[in-house]
């Protein structure tokens, strides 16, 4: 699922369930310096094609997935180590058929867990009985306000109907929900009814995330590109909101950075607040960190424990910390605010991930991206290449038209 996270503890709890039980426990993952929260991508299978997913174009077959006692053995490790919340994301986590063992799993261990879905693939039985297994917490991606678009970003006809449904059977079910809104130029005039539409299925949180340029969304940036003037109008409805909806929804705003002076401190820094599990065991940094050629990911099926991955790896010390930067970063006063910015774009937009990110002002490259990213807002083509097992399929028009 794409593509952000952050901390899912529900506003509605209260200090009997959920995160505050759980944080007496944290000296465990002070001890490691391990993260909070980790993200366990189970498997790359979906339904949908978004053009902006943030799962690596060669995606993982179904195949090379961890089984279901590996998961499980993972999920007890992590409870082990200290981790608190674990968030189950994808692809599409319900497309495999353990998920309700797994949730099971992760509540027996004591984990905080937060489903991040598609909900197509749900049924009212099946989230009953995530609920049941002690699932805490649901997380939703919505396309758009309303079929035409959102089907079509989607690329799966009747997919907003669905995760409507969904979104109410949650409620119902009494679980906490976030709505998770991707945003790029051809969704965002229906910003406004977004936040609307998550104010009246109920939500506790909207997520609205400017789709960052990696993988899938590089392939498309020229059909995603929003333009400065939407990016402008963006931030004042989201401001203007943030007010009115104060105590009813609360709102997580990630700008884009192309058109940032400064770049983002992506993931809190490398490897300092936050890895993933990907379908087939690899500990990563990030979800897109597998986009960086040249780094040797170490599997859960290695020899090695979680918590020695994460703090002895190779990969994860490799842009650990502030000795590895270039300049300009490593004389600049804000190097241990941004961290650098992201590997990931460095290397996507560079061709090396120990650069600084191109987003920073103060990157050499940052002009020449700035006019790219200004050009293809205005004169880009409105065609998505969907994202699929085959590399992409580029669209045809009208084929997920309601
Ligand atoms: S295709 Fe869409 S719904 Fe599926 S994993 Fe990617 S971003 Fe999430
Ligand atoms: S030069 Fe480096 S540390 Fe300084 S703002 Fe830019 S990315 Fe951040």
């Amino acid at each position: 699922m794409s593509p952000t996270l952050t901390d899912a503890a529900p506003s509605r709890g209260d200090a009997a369930d959920g995160l505050s039980i759980l944080e007496s426990r944290k000296s465990a993952a002070e001890t490691f310096g391990i993260p909070l929260a980790v993200l366990a991508e189970l498997t790359h299978r979906c339904p949908l094609q978004c053009p902006y997913c943030s799962n690596p174009v060669e995606l993982e077959r179904g195949g090379s997935e961890l089984t279901t006692d590996e998961w499980k053995k993972v999920l007890t490790e992590l409870a082990e180590i200290g981790v608190l919340q674990i968030h189950f994301s994808g692809g599409e986590p319900t497309a495999r058929k353990d998920i309700v063992e797994l949730v099971q799993h992760a509540s027996d261990v004591g984990l905080y867990t937060n489903l991040i879905t598609s909900a197509v693939l749900l049924t009212r039985d099946k989230l009953k009985a995530l609920a049941d297994a002690g699932l805490c917490h649901v997380q939703i991606s919505f396309q758009g306000n309303e079929p035409v678009v959102a089907d079509r970003v989607a690329g799966l006809k009747n997919a907003h109907e669905k995760k409507l449904e969904v979104a109410r059977w949650t409620r119902e079910l009494d679980l906490p929900l976030t709505v998770n809104a991707v945003m790029h130029r051809q969704n965002l005039h229906q910003l406004a009814d977004i936040i609307q539409m998550a104010v009246d299925l109920d939500a506790d949180r909207l997520e609205v995330a400017n789709v960052q340029y990696y993988g899938w969304a590089l392939k498309n940036r020229a059909a995603l590109m929003p333009t400065l003037q939407q990016i402008e109008e963006t931030s004042r409805i989201v401001e203007e909101a943030e007010v009115r909806l104060k105590g009813i929804l609360a709102i997580d705003y990630v700008v884009p950075d192309y058109y940032a002076l400064r770049p983002k401190k992506c993931m809190g820094g490398w490897g300092r607040q936050f890895f993933n599990i990907s379908p087939a065991g690899k500990i990563l940094p990030c979800h897109a960190a597998e986009t960086i050629t040249g780094l040797d990911f170490l599997s859960v099926r290695s020899n090695h424990s979680i918590a020695w991955i994460w703090q002895n790896s190779e990969a994860f010390n490799r842009y650990r910390g502030t000795g590895w930067m270039p300049e300009p970063c490593q004389s600049c006063e804000f190097k241990e605010i941004d961290f650098g910015g992201c590997r990931c774009q460095a290397f996507a937009l560079t061709g090396d991930a120990g650069n600084t990110d191109p987003a920073c002002a103060l990157s050499p490259m940052h002009e020449q991206i700035f006019k790219t990213a200004e050009t293809e807002a205005s004169h880009g083509g409105d065609r998505f290449i969907y994202r699929n097992f085959a590399g992409g399929t580029v669209e045809t028009g009208g084929e997920y038209g309601s």
